[in-house]
């Protein structure tokens, strides 16, 4: 009895144990050392063509401020349109300071990731804004419809509102020829002055998936090879950046499975109250109004 007694009690020490390790792992979190921002509904609200933005409040002097204390700081979008430093003008023209190296879309992830695999030839599906970062890798950018049907070691899918069954069944011939599927952002909506917005290349990848059943290697956010280009760009950890945006399902995924810090902003996709009932893993570190509140307490 006094050895069963005996075990139950040091069963007892080893769970508070643990529970205090964990409340410590909780508590001790990585400081930030660099920050990340969301566009669509974070800094801005664009009409549905991303031809002309709102700045969401407090964006601008969060921004400059951060710049002023030599803060690093980029803009990572999952749209996927334009080329970077087209972007970043836009975003400069309307007062937010941001530089063209500061101005990341998923294509600059893509780029890194399949120079990394030794990745030759690619087919995209998508405006000429999709494919440049590619280019400027260096790699072998195809757009479709291609008329040169020569084996690609990729397909990549980006914004591509002119997408037609054609580029759907090209693509679904390159994968049947041996390519990968990559793809720019899986998410089906964004947040956009008219409200949700479809994102294409969500359906098109949908569409191609279907018939191929090819497992799709996505490269915006939420996925880890997102934060870890964040990471390698600033020269700091994972779990060293802040993230900010208004979505739980592509930034706060990203950030609480890489062990950043998420900040939600509730501007676009998200009230308080739906962030409130996020479950832990899509739920942010910290809730804040808009985006000029994230320097103040
Ligand atoms: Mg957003």
């Amino acid at each position: 009895m006094a050895s069963r007694a005996k075990k139950s009690v040091l069963k007892k020490a080893v769970v508070k144990k643990k529970a205090a390790k964990m409340a410590v792992k909780r508590a001790a979190r990585s400081p930030i050392r660099a920050y990340m921002f969301d566009l669509d509904g974070t800094l801005v609200l664009g009409d549905r063509s991303g031809k002309s933005y709102d700045v969401l409040p407090g964006a601008i002097e969060t921004l400059t401020r951060l710049k002023e204390q030599g803060v690093p700081y980029v803009v990572l979008t999952n749209g996927s349109a334009q080329p970077p430093p087209s972007q970043a003008a836009k975003l400069r023209g309307v007062g937010l300071p941001v530089a063209d190296s500061q101005m990341l879309t998923p294509s600059s992830v893509t780029a890194g990731v399949l120079s990394q695999r030794g990745v030759r030839r690619v087919l995209v599906l998508g405006s000429t804004g999709v494919g440049w970062c590619l280019q400027q890798a260096g790699i072998e950018t195809r757009f479709v419809p291609d008329d040169d049907h020569g084996a690609y070691d990729a397909v990549y899918v980006g914004w591509h509102p002119d997408c037609g069954m054609k580029d759907i069944e090209m693509a679904c011939n390159a994968i049947w020829g041996g390519a990968k599927l990559y793809v720019a952002s899986d998410v089906p909506f964004f947040a956009s002055k008219q409200g949700r917005t479809i994102g294409y290349s969500y359906a098109i990848t949908g569409a191609i998936r279907r018939m191929t059943k090819a497992p799709a290697i996505i490269t915006g956010k939420p996925s880890q090879f997102a934060l870890s280009y964040l990471a390698r760009h600033f020269g700091v950890k994972k779990s060293e950046v802040g993230v900010v945006g208004d979505d739980p399902l592509v930034e706060m995924i990203m950030a609480r499975r890489g062990g950043a810090t998420g900040i939600g902003v509730c501007t676009g996709t998200t009230s308080r109250a739906q962030w409130l009932k996020q479950p832990t893993a899509r739920r942010p570190h910290r809730i804040i109004e808009n985006v000029g509140e994230l320097l103040r307490g």
